[in-house]
């Protein structure tokens, strides 16, 4: 990548979704100590690395439930200069007009909304505030303050969410016009509210079959509405690929990331923030802890996250040593069609991703 990126992490939200395994708190206290937190965080390890942000991400929990003072004192303390993309995670029921034009005259010009779905009452059993209209609203609110990137995000597979509803979220939201979809399949993430109620019987995952018929019919829709499908969880319209996300993928992405939870890559060390603010605050300036990882850990990260992408793995990327092995171990997927090989890369067909770990399994460097 030509550039680097920045995230930072707001650890708050409204409520806590049922699904949800990010690290937030529903609280609004503390919220300026964590804001103070980041930018001495800012000041400190930007210096770590020879960064040049590229991208600014602002994610959570739910940046847009931070006040606008507060948002605004942590935007114009970011080093927001040559910056090509700023985007800013809201949920439906943060945004109107006025805060949308705030954003955008702070520099935002991408924002990534959590939609979910468009059926009010499974929005209602998974703990989400707003409702279908709200997000349609906030869309228009968006639009009408000038941000031409929106994102939203959809999750199928959701207790009660039919064929039928899926069709109309996907359909809802494509006719916006947005110029990016991510598209999640529901995981039961342990320690959730959403694991405690599928292992009380309270709710039954659906089977593979219903969500290989949603998987099928959202690159249907997607493929229909013009939009490429860049990554396993990400569509675009042509040339509004989240930028931030893609230096993660890529094979020379670095980022900082700065707040409770947010970890960082310096293009040889990983490192993590503790996932608890407390912790976190009292390690400040720099509380992060660097990873164990080897060299080997690394080359399977990166051969993980690069087959989960349209581009796939680039074998003249990989150690040399490691190349024969790696083809001969993918010969089975290669000969299946599993795997696709073009020059010197090699993809997942993007309606295979849905198995893309069992694809990837027998890949794993040992
Ligand atoms: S709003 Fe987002 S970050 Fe907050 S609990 Fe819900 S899914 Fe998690």
């Amino acid at each position: 990548m030509d550039s680097d990126g920045l995230y930072i992490h707001i650890p708050f939200c409204h409520g806590k979704c049922i699904y949800c395994d990010f690290y937030s708190q529903p609280r609004r206290t503390g919220m300026d100590d964590v804001v103070v937190g980041i930018i001495s965080e800012l000041h400190t390890r930007r210096a770590e690395a020879d960064y040049r942000f590229g991208t600014i991400y602002i994610g959570g929990g739910t940046p847009s439930f931070l006040p606008d003072t507060l948002l605004q004192q942590l935007i114009e303390a970011l080093p927001v200069s040559g910056i090509s993309e700023f985007t800013i995670e809201v949920n439906p029921e943060d945004v109107t007009a006025d805060r949308a034009r705030l954003w955008r005259s702070l520099g935002v010009n991408r924002v990534s909304m959590g939609v979910q779905t468009f059926d009010a009452g499974i929005l209602r059993r998974i703990g989400r505030r707003h409702t279908p209209e709200r997000a349609l609203q906030a869309v228009l609110e968006l639009r009408s303050a000038g941000f031409d990137n929106i994102s939203c995000d959809l999750i199928y597979g959701l207790p009660g969410q039919t064929q039928d509803i899926w069709r109309h979220d996907l359909e809802t939201l494509l006719a916006t016009g947005i110029e990016h979809l991510s598209a999640y399949c529901l995981t039961y993430y342990e320690g959730t509210m959403l694991h405690r109620m599928a292992a009380a019987g309270r709710i039954a995952p659906q089977t593979d079959d219903e969500i290989a018929d949603k998987y099928d019919l959202l690159l249907d829709l997607t493929a229909r509405a013009g939009m490429e499908h860049y990554e396993i969880s990400n569509f675009s319209r042509p040339g509004r690929r989240s930028v931030h996300n893609s230096n993660y993928w890529s094979t020379d992405g670095r980022w900082l990331g700065l707040g409770p939870a947010a970890y960082s890559f310096d293009g040889r060390v990983r490192r993590y923030n503790p996932a608890d603010t407390d912790t976190w605050l009292k390690g400040l300036p720099d509380a992060s802890v660097a990873e164990d990882e080897t060299p080997l850990d690394l080359v399977n990260d990166h051969i993980v996250t690069a087959l989960r992408t349209a581009c796939g793995l680039d074998l003249s990327a990989l150690p040399p040593d490691m190349i024969l092995g790696l083809l001969a171990d993918a010969a089975p997927a290669l000969a299946s069609g599993l795997l696709v090989r073009t020059g010197s890369h090699i993809a997942i067909p993007h309606h295979h991703w849905l198995i893309a770990d069992a694809i990837i399994r027998p890949l794993i460097r040992i």
